[in-house]
């Protein structure tokens, strides 16, 4: 297969409210009915729910990461919930629900209350689980609205700290040599380290024996510790270790270098140039989750991702938040429909499935 790749942005917006009081959340889209219909009327897609929206928000908030703490997306997740929470006034719980390459966390929100209160911060699985999922549980651009887009943090290709090869030319050609031996971990079917890893065994024409973990988190502590052999992963949880010597990297897969990592070459500079990739994130509601909600919760998210110390973060993990253009809802679902256009054909070409 071809594997080309993209490096892509993130988004903000805006949000509103809702005067109903709570309704359960992760729990029962029929319970919501029944109040928003007792009310007279729906808080639809079509942007109706002026009373729903009312008030919103009067409680805390639950920002649902698909993998497990202390990973990338979690990373993001916690840096920009805190300033997001100061704006809106309430605090927003962070809670990790892992398994299934982020399926699992994903079908959840999407059955959840559409009233704002439980918010998915996913990335570019989003885009590629459609391809990967034979029976998902939720259609991407179906079952969500968009919020914003929130940051692009470049992936490394990294190692144990005593793995043999010392540079990207010298793992090339242990891979070719020995791909049988080797171990690569990675986050989950459908996750972002997957897809890095089946675009490097096809950029060399290897096949290396992969090895899932539930998030990043589980899968660098085995890196660090030993355990598996290689690993490409967001320079947000991989920065602080290369610095620290504690994993040993390779190259970061974006068109420039990392001014975090300055020494790092680009998979292009290192021959590759067909393995780029750019891990996008974004925030996502239930799709009956009124407008006026959505802008609410943009214009939020859009203050964090100006906020300095989230920028000073991003950038000593390698990254910088979206651009305020990207950070809307529709620059968001273009992003989120390009992007499941151009994996597509990828994956199956690829012949990868997950279930
Ligand atoms: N970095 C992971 C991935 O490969 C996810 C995570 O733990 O944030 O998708």
């Amino acid at each position: 297969m071809s594997l080309h790749h993209l490096t892509d942005p993130g988004a903000r917006t805006r949000p509103v409210r809702h005067g109903l009081g709570r309704l359960p959340r992760l729990a029962g889209l029929a319970v919501a009915s029944l109040l928003l219909s007792a009310c007279g009327g729906a808080g639809g897609a079509g942007g109706g729910g002026d009373e729903a929206a009312a008030g919103f928000p009067e409680d805390d908030i639950t920002f649902v990461v698909p993998f497990s703490a202390g990973g990338p997306t979690d990373t993001v997740t916690r840096l920009v919930a805190e300033p997001m929470s100061e704006e809106l006034g309430v605090s927003i719980v962070v809670q990790n629900v892992e398994g299934a390459g982020g399926t699992i966390a994903a079908g959840e929100v999407a059955a959840a209350n559409p009233d704002g209160y439980t918010v998915l911060m996913h990335h570019i699985g989003m885009s590629t689980a459609p391809s990967l999922y034979a029976d998902l549980p939720y259609a991407p651009l179906e079952d969500f609205k968009t919020v914003g887009l929130v940051t692009t943090v470049p992936m490394t290709i990294v190692a144990r700290p005593d793995f043999e090869p010392q540079t990207m030319e010298e793992l090339v050609i242990y891979l070719e040599e020995n791909a049988g031996d080797v171990t690569l971990a990675n986050a989950g079917v459908g996750a972002a380290s997957q897809l890095c890893g089946l675009l490097l065994q096809e950029a060399l024409g290897v096949e290396l024996t992969e090895v899932a973990y539930e998030g990043t988190g589980p899968a660098l502590t085995d890196l660090v510790g030993g355990q598996v052999d290689l690993m490409c992963d967001q320079t947000t949880n991989t920065t602080g270790q290369i610095q620290a010597g504690e994993i040993k990297a390779y190259a970061v897969t974006t068109p420039e270098r990392v001014d975090s990592l300055p020494d790092l070459p680009t998979t292009e500079e290192a021959g590759l140039p067909d393995l780029q990739v750019g891990v996008w994130h974004g925030l996502y509601v239930p799709a009956e989750t009124p407008d006026e909600v959505v802008t609410t919760l943009s214009e939020a998210l859009q203050a964090a991702l100006g906020d300095q110390n989230v920028i000073d973060q991003l950038a000593e993990l390698g990254s910088e938040p979206a651009p305020e253009e990207d950070a809307t809802p529709e620059a968001h679902t273009e992003q989120l429909t390009s992007q499941i256009d151009l994996w597509q054909p990828i994956i199956e070409e690829a012949g990868v499935a997950a279930d």
